[in-house]
């Protein structure tokens, strides 16, 4: 049989196939598979996968099909890209105004994973009812030269839910943010029927370490779905190259090869086109800095493994 898992629960999957969800785990020789072997967790949320079911009903993983693409994060301290999910057609990252502030560093820490796996990717601004006109043009200003789209909603008012409806329509999205933005919120908006708990600032849970657990798609209709992931602190980037960064930067790549060096980190390097451009104001110094914030977690972890 073939399905879908569409939930994830540290070892604990839910498979949905021939109309019903199953409880479901893994066969154990599936971890051997060389093409899973570079994940904590073979399997994700969004898999299409063969099961065989036991006399006790529990769905039994046999196979995971080819994937679309992978979302994943590199943090410190595991050894393998934790696995998020697979199969998505786009990212939105969820952001607040205030209550918490935005955090366009964080967001650029997505948007780079984005990039990497060739996912469109936005971000959704909610608390608008919070927002000042210059935290908006600041937002604009940062992104300009990268492209990225943003959306302001409020899940409080509904502003937005038609621009975020129409981005989300006929497509898988996934979407991530630190708890308390208010994704569950947005998500409740956009769909009634979702019924997500929400949760008061203060008692926000969102521990770094258990991403991969309690992802969960739901299927929205018309070839709509949805992936809420749990609230992230962090998201490690470690799995990326420190000279291939700024590839994942729209607005950095741009000047691709007009450096003195033929590879060049935009760092300290002498006439850096880059960091000209940052100079002339062609590229937002926040995301400049945003970038060496990256790119020195990066060199600094690959300093100690070495
Ligand atoms: P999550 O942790 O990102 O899923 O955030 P929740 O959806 O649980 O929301 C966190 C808090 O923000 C709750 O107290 C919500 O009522 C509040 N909240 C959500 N959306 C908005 C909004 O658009 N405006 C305002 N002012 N508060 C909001
Ligand atoms: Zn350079």
């Amino acid at each position: 049989m073939t399905g879908k898992i569409i939930r994830a629960f540290g070892r604990y999957y839910t498979v949905s196939g021939g109309g019903v969800e199953m409880n479901a785990v893994l066969r154990g020789k599936i971890k051997s598979d060389p093409r899973l072997k570079k994940f904590s967790e073979p399997a994700a949320v969004g898999d299409n996968v063969d099961y065989t079911v036991d006399a006790e009903g529990l769905a039994v993983i046999e196979h995971v099909h080819e994937r679309r693409n992978v979302f994943t994060r590199k943090d410190r301290g595991s050894p393998k890209e934790d696995l998020i999910a697979a199969n998505i057609d786009q990212l939105f990252v969820v952001q607040a105004f205030r209550e918490p502030r935005f955090n366009l560093r964080f967001a650029d820490r997505l948007l780079v994973r984005a990039e990497k796996e060739n996912l469109p990717a936005a971000l959704c601004m909610n608390k608008a009812d919070l927002s000042l006109p210059e935290d908006i043009e600041y937002i604009r200003n940062y992104y300009e030269a990268s492209d990225v789209r943003f959306v302001n909603a409020s899940a409080l008012s509904g502003y937005g839910r038609d621009e975020l409806l129409e981005l989300c329509a006929g497509k898988t999205t996934l979407f991530a943010g630190y708890s308390g933005v208010g994704k569950s919120s947005v998500l409740n908006m956009l769909f009634p029927g979702i019924d997500l708990k929400t949760s008061e600032v203060s008692e926000s849970t969102g521990k770094g370490r258990h991403t991969t657990t309690n992802v969960r798609l739901i299927a929205m209709g018309k070839n709509m779905s949805v992936i809420d992931t749990p609230g992230m602190r962090e998201f490690g980037l470690l799995d990326i190259k420190p000279e291939d960064l700024s590839g994942y930067f729209p607005d950095m790549r741009k000047y691709e090869g007009l450096c003195r060096f033929a590879v060049c980190t935009h760092d300290h390097e002498p006439n850096c086109r880059v960091k000209e451009a940052v100079e002339n104001g062609e590229i937002h110094i926040g995301r400049y800095e945003s970038y060496i914030n990256i790119l020195y977690s990066i060199k600094e972890y690959y300093a100690n493994m070495y």
